[in-house]
Parts: C-alpha cells; sequence; structure tokens
C-alpha cells in the first residue's frame, strides 16, 4: 500500500482541493462556470467513491461521458450474440456483458435457458477452449477500448498461428477519440476541457490527444486513478481554462509515455482497420470502431455467420443514451433507484461495474447533480 496510501494523502488532498476552489473563484470574477468531461469508466468510479465532484466549486462541473465500453454498446450487439447463443455457438465474454439487456433478453437469461455462455477474465481463454474442443464452435465478444483491443488481436494472431477454424472475434471495439471529436463538437453537451483516461492514454500516447486539443481548443488532461491524481488533473484543467490555454498535459507519465504502446499499436494496425459504428446515445460515428481486416476473415463472426448487427431497441424509459452523452445525470432518469437499481438494472449503465449509473447508485445518492 506504500505507493497507493501517496497518492490518498489527506493532507495532499485539501491542499489541491484548495487551489481548486481558488480557481474557481478567479473563473467566478468573469462569471465562467466550467464543464469537463471524464470518459474513462474507472475515472467515473473514483470520482464518486471519493467524493470528488462533492469537492468542486459550484461552477465547476465534473460530468461522466462514454468511458465505459459495455455501456455504450448498442443493443443490436446484443442481439448479434443471442441469436449466435441460440444457434449452440458457446459465447466466450467478459462478465460485465452477461446482464446488459439486448432488445429482448440478456446472455444471462439465454444462459439460464441452457445456452453456452463462458465468463473469462482474459481472452487467451478462448483460445485455450477452442483449443480444447475442436467440435464445438467458440465465438469472443470483442467489446472494448483500445485497452482491451490489443489483447483481442493477440487472440486472433494465436487463432491463426494455432489454426482454431472453430474461433472468431465478434467485434464490438470503440475507439475513443472519434467520440471526444463527437462530443466537442455537440452544443448540447457543452463539454470546455476533457480528463482523458488513463489505460487508454498509456496505449494511444499522450500524443495521439494533441491535434484534438489543438482544432477544438479544449484542455485535456491525462490523469491517474487515484484522487490525488484525479485532483491534480482537475486542478490543470482550470489552469489552462484561467490562462486561456488548449493543450495536452500527461498528469500520469509514470504510466502513459507520449507515445503510447507501440507494440499494442503494431499489433492492432496488423488486424484491425477502423470503420463507422454505432455508439449507444451517439449515434453513428466515422471511423470509430474496429473491425478484422480481410485477411482474417475467417476469424471474423460478423462474416462467418452473416450476421447484420444493428441499433437494436433500448428498454422502455431507459435513459442510458443521455447519461452517456453527459447530458443527463443518474438520478435525472425517471428508473433510477426505483424500477433500476444494481440487483434489478434496465439499462447497462446500471449493469457494468463502471457504469455512471451504478456510481451514482453506489455512492452518490442524494448528492447534488
Ligand atoms: S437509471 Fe437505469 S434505466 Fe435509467 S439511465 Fe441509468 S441504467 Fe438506464
Amino acid at each position: 500500500m506504500k505507493y497507493v496510501d501517496a497518492f490518498r494523502h489527506p493532507g495532499a488532498a485539501r491542499a489541491i482541493r484548495g487551489r481548486i476552489r481558488e480557481l474557481g473563484a478567479r473563473l467566478a470574477e468573469t462569471q465562467r462556470a466550467v464543464r469537463i468531461m471524464e470518459v474513462c469508466g474507472t475515472h467515473t468510479m473514483a470520482v464518486a467513491r471519493y467524493a470528488i465532484r462533492e469537492a468542486l466549486p459550484r461552477n465547476v462541473r465534473l460530468i461522466s461521458g462514454p468511458g465505459c465500453p459495455v455501456c455504450v454498446t448498442p443493443p443490436g450487439y446484443l442481439d448479434a450474440a443471442v441469436a449466435l447463443a441460440g444457434r449452440g455457438i458457446a459465447i466466450v465474454t467478459f462478465g460485465d456483458m452477461l446482464n446488459v439487456p439486448g432488445s429482448q433478453t440478456s446472455l444471462a437469461r439465454r444462459r439460464a435457458e441452457g445456452a453456452r455462455v463462458e465468463v473469462c477474465y482474459s481472452p487467451a481463454r478462448a483460445a485455450e477452449l477452442a483449443a480444447r474442443e475442436p467440435g464445438a464452435e467458440f465465438v469472443f465478444l470483442g467489446v472494448g477500448f483500445e485497452t482491451t483491443i490489443g489483447p483481442v488481436a493477440s487472440l486472433v494472431c494465436r487463432a491463426r498461428e494455432q489454426g482454431l477454424g472453430n474461433l472468431s472475434v465478434l467485434c464490438g471495439f470503440r475507439r475513443i477519440l472519434p467520440a471526444l471529436e463527437a462530443l466537442a463538437q455537440d452544443p448540447e453537451v457543452a463539454v470546455d476541457a476533457f480528463l482523458c483516461p488513463a489505460h487508454v492514454s498509456a496505449v494511444i500516447g499522450a500524443d495521439a490527444y494533441r491535434p484534438f486539443a489543438r482544432r477544438h481548443r479544449r484542455p485535456c488532461v491525462i490523469a491517474g486513478f487515484e484522487p490525488l491524481d484525479i485532483l491534480l488533473g482537475l486542478q490543470g484543467i482550470l489552469e489552462q481554462v484561467l490562462a486561456g490555454e488548449a493543450r495536452v498535459d500527461n498528469q500520469y507519465a509514470r504510466v502513459v509515455r507520449s507515445e503510447g504502446n507501440r507494440k499494442v499499436q503494431a499489433l492492432i494496425e496488423q488486424c484491425l482497420t477502423p470503420v463507422d459504428a454505432d455508439w449507444r446515445g451517439l449515434g453513428t460515428l466515422p471511423h470509430s470502431g474496429l473491425a478484422l481486416r480481410p485477411e482474417y476473415a475467417a476469424f471474423d463472426a460478423a462474416v462467418r455467420y452473416r450476421l447484420c448487427v444493428g441499433q437494436g431497441q433500448v428498454p422502455a424509459g431507459c435513459r442510458c443514451g443521455d447519461v452517456i452523452k453527459g447530458k443527463l445525470t443518474p438520478p435525472e432518469c425517471g428508473l433510477f433507484g426505483r424500477a433500476c437499481t444494481p440487483a434489478a438494472p434496465v439499462g447497462p449503465c446500471m449493469v457494468s461495474s463502471e457504469g455512471t449509473c451504478t456510481a451514482w447508485y453506489r455512492y452518490t445518492r442524494g448528492a447534488r447533480p
């Protein structure tokens, strides 16, 4: 705990909070309110857990954006996975996808009805299963941002090397930068600055944000997950806003390099190519997804099983799309805490352990939005 404690030091947190308040007061003198968006599910949880939102001045709003990969995946993707499970194909997935509702049902319900759905902690598990049971067919659910994409690309390479003809991937990958582009141009969201994700940045690197920050004049600060990381990130953003600057600062230099992880980038580039993709809440964004290159088509579940993945249907009354976009806080959804709870979730933002609604339900019920 030695290293973790250093990033949770109460005295240091008080000092940074004091500086943030001072910056907030200076912004208030110019009638300036600032809206900062975090776009990382782990940040969403940490912000709620450490009550960071409540520590901010009234004129500084920290809103959660599309940081949870499970949440941004549209119901149509789940429908395709459920359909595959119904055809006797074994689904291999991370646990968070299990209870996410599709248009009609979830993988958890399909499993209860007898379908084979294997929960794994690593994509490598799918290759192990496929090698052990050559008579069965396996589809791995490839959902996630750049952090997850590397290990799945590695799975595809392994499947090709080992000649695993019974394994494929249903690609539902998303890239963070096209989402930031869309959010920065959306007047309904009106974001002034971004607290950039930690894990994703470790892969794509701090330099990846620089053209975006310049083009849209939005300060971007990459921060880690501990309370002091996040507070320092917010302080850095406010300092930029006050100075009228818009650059990329890397507050998480102990993990994130300017150039990112070149090895993972090369692996992703080798196997996958950008495609337009549907996001829950954000609609179809150009080049925001990744699909397997034609030379890997044999491992593409959509090609192999002739699937057409659509948008699907959102559960009645669910406002996850608006929550993901930062237009709505969870308590503003009429189902929050009543019809929709972590024990009986209606939408993905309450299913996922990194969902905004889960974070609010668990840590900030009753707090100011
Ligand atoms: S409270 Fe439930 S239904 Fe409402 S937005 Fe959140 S997850 Fe969706």
